[in-house]
């Protein structure tokens, strides 16, 4: 059963002293996937057609270029600009047939490079994968809120969730529970949510209130990285 797979990993984030356990499982996940897309995997047939098929969002770019496999990026950027290079003909044939005065009638508003280079650009293997993992986190954890009571109590001890991980939980628990265990969910989330957002709102003032100079030699408490914590819990991005 796939949620045996992903209880160990859910469980030991919610057991780390952090903003959001979901959060943690992205950034271990993140690494894995492209250490593995940098891995010994780009040679093998049917992970370069699927890179060869996606290619890479600009995040991913980044992080391959910056990594240590400069010539596996260069195997999968060749291949797949081959791929562009082809399909690019049909579009750009479009494109022309359309013609600028039909663009502006209500069946074809987009124009066909537009198109192709908006789905060019979101579409990427690495968030591929990395997706179809935390939406097996996501049902995993549905999965032990109903029947795990110590899982539950290791919700109710943790620091809560980034903004987008608290919604997107109350939003699926409301699909996938039924009333009695999504109300427990709501009554048990909120309170721990808005808790600690006032935690984190005090710990950020104590950072700004640190650079005056009456408070230098205040002892820093809980805030030196209170800032990259307060963005991760607003906006989910992991400052490294
Ligand atoms: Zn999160
Ligand atoms: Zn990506």
């Amino acid at each position: 059963m796939k949620e045996k797979i992903y209880t160990i990993p859910l469980t030991e984030a919610f057991e780390k002293d952090c903003e959001c356990a979901f959060c943690e499982i992205e950034r271990k996940l993140d690494k894995e996937i492209l250490d593995y897309v940098l891995g010994p995997s780009y040679m093998e047939e049917d992970i370069r057609e699927e890179t060869n098929k996606h290619g890479f969002c600009k995040y991913h770019y980044d992080k391959m270029f910056h990594a240590q496999n400069r010539l596996g990026v260069a195997l999968m950027v060749s291949t797949h600009l081959k791929k562009i290079k082809n399909d690019i003909e049909s579009v750009l044939a479009d494109e022309q047939a359309v013609g600028k005065r039909k663009l502006f009638q209500k069946s074809a508003q987009t124009s066909p490079i537009a198109k192709y280079t908006e789905v060019l650009s979101e579409d990427c293997y690495a968030c591929g994968r990395a997706k179809k993992r935390m939406d097996g986190y996501i049902d995993t954890f549905f999965y032990l809120w109903k029947r795990e009571p110590d899982f539950r109590s290791k919700v109710k001890e943790s620091k809560g969730f980034c903004l987008n991980h608290f919604s997107r939980l109350i939003s699926e628990g409301r699909e996938k529970l039924n009333d009695s265990s999504f109300n427990d969910l709501l009554s048990t989330l909120i309170p721990i949510e808005r808790e600690n957002l006032a935690r984190i709102s005090d710990e950020l003032d104590w950072f700004i209130q640190k650079f005056d100079y009456r408070f230098q030699n205040e002892p820093w408490k809980n805030s030196k990285d209170s800032l990259e914590r307060a963005i991760l819990k607003i906006s989910s991005a992991r400052l490294e």
